[in-house]
């Protein structure tokens, strides 16, 4: 859209104007149409597919004179009384009608039109309110359409809504103010409404509950308009309060005076025109803030930019939700009509999920999950690893520093034998490899099955997912993939439990770490022997690759000293070699299972539980269309037909304000 098209926008202090200006007529040629096709949207219920209409909201407390002020633009009577009238959200559209005699008044809720006319329109209002809204003193969302045609009223479309009342009166519910709050909330926070905050001039304006909620979504105020009723009432301080501007009003405020009893609403204008023009504090405030002119005027022009600066948007948002519809249904199945298709679509379905899996679990691709770290296998399953690693490694019972030695002691004490003394006796090694692979023998199968449950939760979701559109499937799906994931599952246990056992049984490794290790700690030797003879008897040495240790307490078990600290320093390397050897027979085999799984054992369970002899005809199910995927068809085809026919509305609009532009 050109910029020389944007009507001046949400200008706070628009060019005074005299009571009751004449809209031009170009003007109104040129905004008529945009308003006709909100109107249009509004009426198709784009709101419904989350496309927001600008929209000029009117909000107030009670008895701040919302009606009052919404019956003075229009020039009509609306329902008045003790506590709330307005129940429903109004929306009112006025439309001029230049040269009409007799005003044209009709309402439009429950997808009916219902005509009335001046005399009567109060009680069509209340009726229409019963019938939405219950004939108790309820609310509801569904809002109730006011069109009134009329010679002279601006053009615009407003939504009124409840007052805000904290009190419920009686009959009322007890959560009256959240279920008000909600509402006027709704309406108010998207950034395509202007709030039309009525304020009475007999209150500071800084308690006012309306002020408080239209602050939360508007806090600058830059589509906030106030109108000052009652300005007849409390004429003493107000040039002051609207100029103070304590509340931060960023379209700027409109004082007014409404019909006061019998007056007609030309009876009116004149008395409000006398007011400010001759009350001794009035007629000071500003002429181009104030009356119900004005406030029209104004509320027209804000009402056109805001139009004219929206609808490129909603343009847009009705296309991008209408072509991600189409796409959607597209995607959503064929209606199967024999076994073999139904075949055909099984197999496809198994072939998508595999590929999705063989992505997240093998080969590290996440385009189909981008933000979902959980669905991000491969870098989840070696963090796991880590986990495993660390647990093994740092597992309290097998610290070498714990009782140094003094385990070491006892077992040579016990594996003496008839013999010579300087052989170290390989049983008491292994008595030593016994305890501690024994310690930590539980904990390998216990990582087996916390790895498998997060593969189950994934290959579910996966599986879930792609067979979305054939529900009648998804039982016997999850039933397949968790039998068999068990099963999986418990021959991995089995299989680690066996290499705890083969570690348990024998002590070998070609790995030269072993040696290497075993010398390094080795050397420190004599420094710990010096440390348990030397005269200062320190209570503690530190070892590299140990830690710092107790000797204080192995000074008087010196006779087998050297032997045990040997066997230590066997163990402490060996061990690492252990722990080497859990982590990577873990990960090995994981791979290996989940390779297997992938790519072979699914499709074999999940067939078999589906059209093996015994699970009565599966495939069969494929042919009913499930009943959700039905709904969201019709809901798809629903929300289709809605965005074309809004697209179509925007579309001519658009057209006739390029050749607007064209002519300008
Ligand atoms: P609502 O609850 O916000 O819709 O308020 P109403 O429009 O029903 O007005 C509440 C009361 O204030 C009514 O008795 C109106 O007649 C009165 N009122 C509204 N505007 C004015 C005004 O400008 N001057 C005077 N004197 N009374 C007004
Ligand atoms: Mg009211």
């Amino acid at each position: 859209m050109g910029d020389n098209r944007s009507v001046v926008f949400l200008d706070p202090e628009p060019e005074p104007v005299a009571h009751a200006a004449p809209i031009t007529a170009s003007y109104n040629d040129r905004i008529r149409p945009l308003l006709d096709a909100i109107d249009r949207l509004r009426n198709l219920m784009v709101m419904k597919e989350g496309i927001q209409l600008p929209t000029i909201v009117v909000v107030g407390d009670q008895s701040s004179g919302k009606s009052s002020v919404l019956e003075s633009l229009a020039g009509i009577d609306l329902p008045r009384g003790q506590g709330i009238c307005t129940r429903v959200p109004l929306i009112m559209r006025l439309q001029d009608n230049p040269g009409a005699d007799c005003p044209e008044l009709y309402l439009e809720f429950n997808g009916k039109v219902v005509h009335t006319d001046e005399d009567n329109i109060s009680e069509a209002i209340n009726d229409a309110t019963d019938e939405i809204a219950g004939s108790g003193k309820g609310i509801s969302n569904a809002p109730l359409t006011l069109v009134v045609k009329k010679d002279g009223v601006p053009d615009l479309t407003m939504v009124d809504l409840p007052g805000i009342t904290r009190v419920p009166v009686h009959g009322q519910p007890e959560n009256i103010y959240e279920q008000i709050s909600e509402m006027i909330m709704e309406y108010i926070r998207p950034e395509e409404s202007i709030i039309l905050n009525v304020l009475s001039a007999t209150v500071d304006f800084s308690t006012c509950e309306s002020i408080r909620m239209s602050q939360m979504v508007d806090k600058t105020g830059k589509r906030t308009l106030a109108v000052v009723t009652k300005a007849d009432k409390a004429p003493e301080g107000l040039l002051e309060k609207v100029t103070a501007d304590d509340v931060n009003i960023g379209l700027g405020y409109v004082c007014v005076r409404n019909r006061i009893g019998d007056e007609t609403y030309e009876e009116a204008r004149q008395e409000e025109a006398n007011l400010f023009d001759t009350h001794p504090l009035l007629c000071k405030i500003d002429k181009s803030i104030v009356g119900v002119p004005v406030l029209a005027q104004k509320l027209t022009q804000i009402q056109a930019t805001i139009m004219a600066k929206c609808l490129p948007e909603i343009v847009k948002k009705i296309n991008d939700k209408l072509n991600a519809n189409v796409a959607e249904l597209k995607r959503l199945p064929k209606i199967l009509s024999s076994v073999a298709e139904a075949m055909t679509a099984f197999m496809q379905i198994l072939g998508s999920a595999k590929e999705s899996l063989r992505k997240i679990l093998i080969r590290g691709e996440f385009d189909e999950y981008p933000e979902e770290k959980n669905m991000h296998c491969t870098a989840r399953l070696v963090e796991k690893l880590n986990e495993f690693s660390n647990e093994l490694q740092n597992c309290p019972e097998n610290d070498p520093r714990n009782n140094f030695l003094l385990e070491e002691l006892d077992v040579l004490e016990e594996a003496k034998g008839i013999g010579l003394p300087n052989f170290l006796p390989r049983s008491a090694f292994l008595t030593l490899l016994q305890r501690k692979v024994k310690g930590i023998s539980s904990k390998p199968p216990s990582f087996v099955a916390r790895v498998w449950d997060y593969i189950e939760g994934v290959v579910i979701r996966v599986l879930m997912h792609h067979s979305e559109n054939y529900p009648q499937l998804q039982s016997s799906t999850r039933r397949a993939a968790s039998n068999l994931i068990n099963k999986t599952k418990e021959k991995a246990k089995d299989r680690m439990m066996e290499v705890v056992e083969m570690e348990r049984l024998t002590d070998y490794t070609c790995n030269p770490k072993y040696m290497l290790e075993w010398n390094n700690l080795m050397s420190q030797q004599n420094t710990f022997m010096d440390a348990i003879n030397s005269w200062q008897r320190p209570m503690n040495i530190d070892l590299v690759g140990i830690g710092v240790v107790d000797v204080a307490n192995l000074r008087d078990r010196k006779e087998q000293i050297q032997e045990a600290f040997d066997l230590k320093m066997r163990i402490t390397a060996y061990w690492k070699i252990v722990l080497g050897r859990f982590v990577d027979s873990m990960a090995l085999h994981l791979l290996f299972d989940v390779k297997n799984l992938v790519n072979s054992e699914m499709e074999a369970e999940i067939v078999g539980e589906l059209i093996g002899p015994n699970t009565g005809g599966g495939i069969e199910r494929m042919l009913e269309e499930a009943p959700s995927v039905a709904a969201k068809r019709d809901k798809l085809n629903r929300s289709i037909r809605l965005l074309r026919e809004s697209a179509a509305v925007v579309a001519k609009i658009m057209d006739r304000i390029d050749c607007g532009d064209c002519t300008d």
